[in-house]
């Protein structure tokens, strides 16, 4: 088979492979489109604290699925559109227990730690396989696993209807939780974003967007919520000051939501945390359950047309070098797809 395979960090090549072998409990799906994840960037660039390598990079493909062997293997048919959640998971430890499989203390990933869907076949765990029906988009399917993370944090947040929600980082994951907060009957959606293409885009959705380099930033945050602080604030921007305006902006025993890896380790005002009994979240990728979430918002198809806005362009498989850059340069980049197989 064809696949996209980082040798070592900043040297990756189109090359061909053998086909993986499939074991019980496992299937190989024949990958048709593929989203480029900033992860897979950071993996190709060598700053992903625990990738290793050689290494097929991506974890947001859907396509056909073409073997499965073992239990499980009944609930799916040969030719189902398909797609599966990424981790790896013991199964054993205490958060696999509790159903948290995204905490697991021995987690894996595919596309970081074994191979991913940038290739003709990805091998994938069928118990972590979900069907698509076939008259849904397919392109819209490959966005199942970065709207999981979004499902993930709004759940994760403890949102409640009419609440007001402050998102801070417009990129994919801000958006996406953004769109999730609304159908989940959020109020006001307020994105905090630098890039003007992306505050138009979120304009677009219905939520307010604010430039926090503008000098009135913070006026113009209290003002779009009549003075008040917001119920639930996300930190989807990874800079030291997200957080900051998070603890300052959400109001008394509200909800923030850390969703952005950091640099390191950002300082936080314990003090302002204490005084307003906030609440600081923690999230990580998706719990399984929580991927069935995002299973279910494509295929209810309420979010299509926004969800097709998300996908800035897609790229063919022989263009994948060329797709990688697109995402990581272009600022006007939102989701960039790699179209794999038919
Ligand atoms: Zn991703
Ligand atoms: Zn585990």
């Amino acid at each position: 088979m064809k696949a996209l395979v980082i040798e070592r960090p900043e040297e990756m090549h189109i090359v061909e492979r053998i086909r993986p072998e499939i074991k019980e409990g496992e299937a190989l799906i024949r990958v048709q489109y593929i989203g480029i994840c900033g992860t897979d960037v950071h993996v190709l660039h060598g700053h992903h604290p625990t990738a290793t390598f050689p290494r097929i990079p991506g974890h947001e493909f859907v396509g056909e699925l073409v073997e499965i062997k073992g239990e499980g293997s009944e609930l799916f048919q040969i030719g189902d559109i398909v797609t599966a959640q990424e981790l790896l998971t013991c199964g054993v430890c205490d958060s696999c227990a509790k159903g948290e499989d995204n905490a697991c203390i021995h987690l894996q990933i595919i596309g970081v730690h074994a191979d991913g869907g940038f290739a003709e076949y990805v091998k994938v765990k069928t118990k972590k396989l979900f069907k698509i029906p076939k008259h849904i988009d397919i392109k819209r399917a490959a966005l199942i696993e970065p709207l999981a993370v979004a499902v993930h944090d709004v759940r994760m947040s403890g949102m409640q209807v009419g609440e007001n929600v402050l998102v801070i980082g417009g990129g994919p994951i801000g958006l996406l939780i953004g769109l999730v907060a609304q159908r989940g009957g959020a109020g006001k959606v307020v994105i905090s974003e630098v890039v003007e293409s992306r505050r138009k885009l979120a304009e677009g959705f219905g939520f307010i967007a604010l430039n926090p380099l503008e000098e009135d930033f913070e006026k113009k945050l209290l003002a779009v919520n009549e003075g008040k602080g917001y119920d639930v604030g996300f930190e989807a921007a990874g800079v030291p000051s997200a957080i900051t305006t998070l603890v300052d902006h959400v109001k008394n025993t509200g909800t923030i939501v850390q969703i952005a890896m950091t640099k390191g380790p950002y300082p936080v005002d314990t003090g302002k945390v204490f005084a307003k009994e906030l609440r600081i979240q923690g999230v990580r990728i998706h719990n399984q359950y929580n991927f069935g979430g995002a299973v279910n918002m494509v295929v209810d198809g309420a979010l299509d047309e926004k969800l097709d806005k998300l996908i800035s362009k897609v790229f063919e498989f022989n263009k994948v070098t060329e797709a990688f850059e697109y995402a990581e340069k272009c600022k006007e980049a939102f989701k960039v797809l790699v179209k794999v197989g038919q």
